[in-house]
């Protein structure tokens, strides 16, 4: 009788079901050679490493999912993409690292267990009260990995690929992190374009997400993706994803979206206030439910304390990420305002 059990993944069927089997440690490392000569190599609990048979000088290219463990369609996109690697139906061409983020969340459904893992980066999960927890811990060994996969690449690009808790306006958006002196580079808005990525927020100041870590620390061209709203596993139109599968799928085939002219299809946003609680009578005057990207007109009156009123300028400005009830000092939201084009 011949041997049912998949080189990789044993008696599971794909990565993903591999995954959420040993949500915490991998049984072992294992490897496998594809009959070109590519290697994938299963390096720890969702991590994923690929080695094209023959390498080129292009970007080492890094795609995680499920830092936030309900948001599943990006999820089974990077696992769709591995099963079809693994069956032959394409052969490799790129370095990659691809990256399970939050395994125990996915098993739970939920964002995160004990804390949002993607405000863990950047150090962030050395400190209190973080440190010590699963997903401080987990956010080291990813930090770990990509140190790694940055040492055997010339550069690096990585995608962190979200599901949105809230509606958009803009359905799909990407986040550039802020990197000082660094612009957004052009062949960067076609591969927005061919993802049906339509929309760039540009933003401000470094955080303690997955891609300011991978941006500031080892230099990749980094960009969180927001791809539409959270679904259960299975519940997904996957047809609202294709877009962003196909020129994954495109990325680690070496065959790239043809560069120029897509990119004007992007409409770039940059932040012009961060909104505070400021504490003092502070008053909030977007209301709970409002969809991200939420234009308000000239002279809308957004937030005011006792001291201060904001309203908004001369040109329209948009709503991100709205939130009230965060304790004073923190930030309620950001207002946004579409680049003007020179
Ligand atoms: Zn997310």
């Amino acid at each position: 009788m011949p041997d049912q059990t998949h080189p990789l993944f044993g008696p599971h069927p794909d990565w993903l079901t591999f995954t959420l089997a040993h949500p915490t440690t991998l049984p072992e490392p294992r490897s496998v050679t594809l009959p070109d000569g590519a290697r994938v190599d299963l390096t720890g609990t969702g991590l994923l490493q690929l080695a094209p048979a023959s390498n080129d000088n292009s970007p080492g290219l890094v795609v995680s999912a499920g830092v936030h463990g309900n948001e599943t369609a990006p999820i089974e996109v990077l696992n769709r993409l591995v099963t079809e690697l693994l069956d032959g139906q394409w052969i490799l061409r790129r370095r990659a690292l691809l990256i399970l983020g939050n395994p125990p969340a996915m098993i739970a459904g939920t964002r995160f267990v004990d804390f949002n893992l993607n405000r863990l980066f950047q150090g962030a999960h050395q400190k209190a009260p973080y440190t010590g927890s699963p997903e401080a811990d987990r956010a080291a060994e990813l930090e770990a990995a990509c140190r790694r996969f940055a040492r055997q690449v010339s550069t690096l690009v990585h995608y962190d690929l979200h599901t949105a808790i809230r509606p958009s306006k803009r359905e799909k958006f990407a986040l550039y992190p802020f990197v000082a002196g660094r612009r957004f580079p052009p062949d960067g808005l076609d591969f927005l374009a061919a993802s049906n990525v339509h929309t760039l927020l540009l933003q401000h100041k470094t955080g303690t997400t997955f891609s300011s870590f991978s941006s500031s620390t080892l230099g990749a061209e980094s960009l969180t993706i927001e791809l539409g709203q959270v679904k259960p596993f299975g519940q997904n139109d996957l047809t609202r994803f294709s877009g962003i599968e196909r020129s994954l799928r495109g990325l680690l085939k070496g065959t790239e979206p043809s560069a120029g002219r897509q990119g004007d299809n992007v409409t770039v946003f940059e932040v012009i206030e961060e909104i505070i609680n400021t504490g003092a009578d502070f008053q909030f005057h977007v209301p709970d439910d409002v969809a991200n990207f939420t234009e308000y007109p000239p002279g809308t009156l957004i937030w005011e304390d006792r001291d201060h009123a904001y309203r908004v300028g001369d040109e329209p400005e948009a709503i991100v990420f709205p939130n009230r009830d965060v304790p004073v000092g923190q930030r309620v939201g950001l207002l946004v305002r579409q680049q003007s084009r020179a």
